[in-house]
């Protein structure tokens, strides 16, 4: 009897668009091939993260790094070998994400591999796909694009509220003042995205700028 040929099949597992949650904070990504960034749990599901095969998939180095048991090098390898590519995010957009991080409070839950993979979706304009909450927190904060993929339940978990803050001094506006500058220090003004734990009404809990 003839051996059945073993091809790893990154598209065996479960299909990745199959439990995605809306970004409720973002734009809708423009049609053809698209940009992803990855968390480690992402990377390591079983599922092939792209769309399409023209779809690129980013990670950081860091990520990598983190990966110690053998078979999840070996899975890694074979993302490698269908385009995975690494990249390292730039010092703004690392200072971006830490504001950001320290603004939404997500700064303790984050660790410097998280932050630099939020960096790096920033700074490539990408997709990022992650079940982490407090990254998918930071994520609809910064209006960046993201999906979740194992538990992506975040909208039922949590309403969102959004917010009019200047981007320099942190004060809150009711009404978006003229060409969305600060009528007090002139940073921009843009929409916070905020979570409200379920159970509460969104917006009964003014956070502190
Ligand atoms: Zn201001």
């Amino acid at each position: 009897m003839a051996e059945q040929p073993v091809t790893p099949s990154l598209s065996a597992g479960r299909p990745f668009s199959g439990a995605m949650a809306a970004n409720p904070g973002a734009a809708k990504a423009p049609p053809g091939p698209r940009k992803m960034v990855c968390d480690t749990s992402v990377l390591l599901a079983g599922g092939d993260p792209r769309g399409t095969p023209q779809d690129e998939v980013f990670v950081t180095p860091s990520v990598i790094n983190e990966v110690k048991r053998p078979e999840d090098r070996e899975r890694l390898e074979t993302l490698r070998e269908i385009g995975l590519k690494l990249q390292v995010p730039g010092a703004p957009a690392l200072e971006a994400i830490e504001k950001a991080a320290a603004a939404t409070g997500d700064g303790q839950r984050l660790s410097a591999a998280d932050k630099e993979l939020l960096a790096l979706a920033m700074e490539l304009k990408a997709e990022l796909l992650t079940d982490d909450r407090s990254m998918q927190n930071l994520a609809a904060s910064l209006g960046l694009p993201y999906k979740g993929y194992a538990q992506s339940e975040i909208k039922g978990i949590w309403h969102w509220e959004s917010q009019l803050k200047c981007t320099g001094c942190g004060r809150t506006f009711d009404i978006e003042p003229p060409r969305a500058e600060c009528t007090v220090c002139g940073h921009e003004v843009r929409k916070k995205h905020w979570r409200v734990p379920k159970g509460e009404t969104a917006g009964s809990k003014k956070r502190k700028p």
